[in-house]
């Protein structure tokens, strides 16, 4: 609720034109705050939920920018400034995880570096903005995998780029040490989204699916509900930690 006593929050989330970046948007926004929605290429998918989001009574934007580039990331956090006057959370959610998931001996040079441009140094480049600008009182969240716990064969780049998150998560929330800012990680099992979906057969899907016990794939809104705890008023005194948000999984 956007009044004198409490002002809204300003939340910008990376990677939100679909997914779970979407989901976390919606939900944000149904929370109370403004919120930036990044995209990389989807222009069309991110204007139709900042659509969504005014029409259902919320402030939302959105704003192209590739996470990989640290020009990108700095005119993102001038675009938050300039239309909702500060940033209070940053939800470092674009990522890539390659279809095809080649054993780390059949991974290409091309495939390597560009898990490693967005899923590390994209969270670099705006954590870097966020320790100068987010408001204190802030949080971060940033996003791993539960594939860390399960170390599946052919995730082992992808999930290298993921380990350096949670690394960089509990060293960051140290650095920002008097600031009252969070910085935490969320590290969701199987969600159903383009990124796990694609290049799956059914029956992996239907596998995968039923290896947590309780017996189903994650969904975006399960994921948003954690980031809105971490976000949120409630999730205060956590700090430098990851969660994995799995159903049990691991
Ligand atoms: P998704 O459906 O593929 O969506 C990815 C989002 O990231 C899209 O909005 C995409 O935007 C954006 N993006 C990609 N590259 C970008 C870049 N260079 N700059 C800015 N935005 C970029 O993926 P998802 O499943 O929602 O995944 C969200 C996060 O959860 C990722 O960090 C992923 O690693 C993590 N995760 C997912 C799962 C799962 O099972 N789904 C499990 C564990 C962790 P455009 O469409 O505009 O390119």
């Amino acid at each position: 609720m956007d009044t004198p006593s409490t002002p809204a929050k300003v939340a910008i989330i990376t990677g939100a034109s679909r997914g779970i970046g979407a989901a976390i948007a919606r939900r944000l926004a149904r929370d109370g705050m403004h919120v930036v929605v990044n995209y990389a290429s989807g222009k069309v998918e991110a204007e139709q939920l900042v659509a969504a989001i005014v029409a259902d009574g919320g402030a939302a934007i959105a704003v192209k920018a590739n996470v990989a580039e640290a020009s990108d990331v700095q005119a993102l956090f001038d675009a938050a400034e300039a239309a909702f006057g500060g940033i209070d959370v940053l939800v470092n959610n674009a990522g890539i995880m390659p279809p095809a998931l080649p054993a780390l001996a059949d991974t290409d040079d091309t495939t390597f570096d560009s898990l490693f441009a967005i899923n590390v140094k994209g969270s670099f480049n705006t954590m870097r903005q966020a320790a100068a600008r987010l408001r204190h009182g802030g949080s971060v969240v940033n996003f791993s995998t539960s594939v860390i716990g399960l170390a599946l064969p052919g995730y082992s780049v992808y999930g290298a780029t993921k380990a350096a998150i949670e690394t960089m998560t509990n060293i960051f929330a140290k650095e920002l040490r008097g600031k009252n800012i969070t910085v935490n990680a969320i590290a969701p099992g199987p969600t159903a989204t383009a990124l796990f979906l694609n290049g799956k057969t059914q029956e992996t899907i239907e596998r995968m699916g039923k290896m947590a016990p309780l017996e189903r794939l994650g969904t975006p809104d399960d994921i948003a509900a954690a980031v809105a705890f971490l976000a949120g008023p409630d999730g205060r005194w956590i700090n430098g930690q990851t969660l994995r948000a799995n159903g049990g999984l691991v």
